[in-house]
């Protein structure tokens, strides 16, 4: 890997933002031989210390497993820690009705993994470090992009250009490059948040991803590797933001309330944050030489837990296009 664009300006492709979308398909579009830039504002931290957990975590699939394995990522990932759930609870506070998945049912040891968004995001520039066909390009705001006769233009804030066969948007849910190519969204917000932090919990999670649906929206708790959960809640944003307020101890007691002592006692909190969710999809994932992936094409709620798999099979599959093409 390069990490300058100094010495070259045309690639066959370019692809704006590596989050775990964008830096897959550059993963595998340059293991398929294709010459790829990958444009970040910075680069993704490979390090941090050994007893933090990111606030991002997604509960990854066994496809997005498999695309992962096949692009030789998923040992970097185990490395770094990552989390199975054999079993996965949904229930309702108010009626009687319960959902179980059990891996038993399944050929699998597990239904599928809870993984920190930057262990999938290092492990994958790790071993794009190791690919020739691929150029990082970490310090990139794309000012400008436009429609050469034969491809893409990008014209970066300091400067520098760069031209491609076709350049791919993975620059997430409010995506500029999206803009930039003229297509409109669709979409709406939910007129909810998701409160997002990492909680010790009194009973072991007994590898298990539990959802309680509530008034104002579900309550996840995902099992981590280290017996911790991490917890995404929906809530409207009034409560939402009266809860990040709250003392660790007030916030806890509303939490053990809320999930009904499933868990046992809430013990400890890690800091909270909360985002706001919105329903959006872009009116068209491509353009002339342009096409969009990731949370830049469509962003959803994230109580199925599907952004970052759906984002995944968009970068597998349009590898593979590009490659047989
Ligand atoms: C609370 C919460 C829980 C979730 N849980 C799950 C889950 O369990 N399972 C699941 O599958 N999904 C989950 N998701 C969704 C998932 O996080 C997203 O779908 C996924 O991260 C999208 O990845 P992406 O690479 O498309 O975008 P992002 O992760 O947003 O990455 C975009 C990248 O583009 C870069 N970028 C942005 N603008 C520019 C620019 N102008 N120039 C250059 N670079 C730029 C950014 O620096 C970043 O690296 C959850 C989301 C939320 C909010």
């Amino acid at each position: 890997m390069s990490t300058q664009a100094q010495d070259q300006k045309r690639f066959e492709v370019i692809i704006v933002g590596g989050g775990l979308v964008g830096a897959t398909a550059a993963c595998a579009l340059a293991q398929g031989g294709v010459q790829v830039a990958l444009l970040d504002m910075s680069a993704p931290p490979r390090q941090w210390p050994v007893d933090s957990v990111d606030l991002r975590v997604s509960a990854l699939t066994k496809a997005s497993e498999n695309i992962l394995q096949t692009l030789g990522v998923w040992p970097g990932m185990l490395e770094r820690g990552i989390s199975p759930y054999k079993d996965m609870r949904v229930w309702d506070a108010k009626a009687d009705g319960e959902l179980h998945f059990d891996c038993a049912d399944t050929i699998f040891n597990e239904l599928g993994h809870i993984v920190e968004n930057r262990v999938t995001v290092a492990a994958l520039w790790d071993k794009l470090e190791t690919l020739p066909t691929v150029t990082c390009v970490t310090d990139a705001k794309v000012s400008h992009l436009s429609l050469l006769p034969n491809g893409r233009r990008l014209l970066l804030a300091d400067g520098r250009q760069l031209d491609a066969d076709l350049v791919i948007a993975a620059d997430g849910r409010d995506s500029s490059l999206r803009a930039m190519a003229g297509i409109e969204v669709t979409g709406w917000p939910y007129k909810q948040d998701g409160l997002v932090a990492t909680i010790s919990t009194e009973n072991s999670h007994q590898m298990t991803a539990w959802q309680r649906f509530l008034d104002e929206g579900p309550l996840a708790f995902l099992p981590l590797r280290n017996g911790q959960c991490s917890i995404v809640w929906t809530l409207s944003p009034e409560t939402a933001q009266s809860y990040l307020q709250l003392s660790d101890q007030d916030f806890l007691q509303k939490l053990e309330q809320a999930s009904a002592g499933i868990l046992g006692g809430m013990l400890a909190t890690s800091a909270r944050a909360a985002f706001p969710l919105r329903f959006q999809y872009a009116n068209q994932y491509t353009e002339s030489q342009f096409a969009l992936m990731g949370d830049a094409a469509h962003a959803m709620h994230p109580l199925a837990g599907q952004g970052a798999n759906a984002g995944l099979l968009d970068a597998a599959a349009l590898a593979e296009l590009v490659i047989k093409t």
